[in-house]
């Protein structure tokens, strides 16, 4: 761990000069929040836990990295509530999308766990939203696999049509799904520090050099 934090310092230092003028602004989602905790796995970890605190390492690399990110949620709490979950979930979505708009040059970086029925199915996986957020989700899903997971085989895709936060918002986005809570092996590791911070690594580093390349 020593030696990877000594190596990520040297990496970053030679970033930061660069990242002085940059294209965009980085708005960090961390997914759910509050009354809604997202999908849930089977020993009670919940997914807007997780995000929250990867979202919280992804916003220190952005800073170590010289960017001011924008954080749509710093703790547990949703950003509304409603007379009901469906009215209090609304309000949220809209929210987000307020504060990803209204950020000039704002680029949204949003936080996801996934779930699925058979357990088997596991990996991180990244989308994107707007044809300028297709080279960093490329990115970000090429250095996850060569560098922090061997095994994982998925590509990078457009996000499906019907999710509203990225339907709604005239900014740039990616979303990482960041592993499976249905996957035992996913979810050991999603827990652990260590993938936590390889993970914010991965994202912050390749958000630098994506923006380097548009500004
Ligand atoms: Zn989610």
């Amino acid at each position: 761990m020593r030696v990877f934090i000594k190596t990520l310092a040297v990496t970053l230092a030679a970033v930061i000069i660069v990242a002085a003028v940059s294209a965009y602004r980085p708005v960090v989602d961390a997914g759910h929040g509050g009354f809604d905790g997202g999908a849930v796995a089977a020993d009670g970890t919940v997914e807007s836990e997780l995000n929250l605190q990867i979202a919280r390492r992804l916003e220190y690399m952005l800073y170590l990295l010289g960017y001011q990110p924008v954080m749509v949620r710093s703790d547990e709490s949703a950003l509304a509530d409603g007379d009901t979950i469906r009215a209090a979930k609304s309000a949220d979505l809209k929210r987000r999308v307020e504060i990803a708009d209204s950020t000039e040059d704002g680029f949204l970086i949003s936080i996801h766990q996934n779930s699925f029925g058979d357990s088997r199915y596991g990996g991180a996986q990244t989308f994107w939203s707007h044809e300028e957020a297709k080279a960093l989700a490329e990115l970000i899903q090429f250095t996850i696999r060569t560098q922090i997971d061997s095994e994982n085989e998925r590509a990078a895709k457009t996000v499906p049509q019907d999710v509203y936060l990225f339907k709604q918002t005239v900014r740039p986005a990616v979303l990482i799904e960041c592993g499976f809570l249905t996957n035992t092996q996913d979810l050991e590791r999603l827990g652990s520090e260590e993938y936590q911070l390889r993970l914010a690594c991965v994202i912050a580093g390749c958000f630098a050099c994506f923006d380097r390349n548009n500004e």
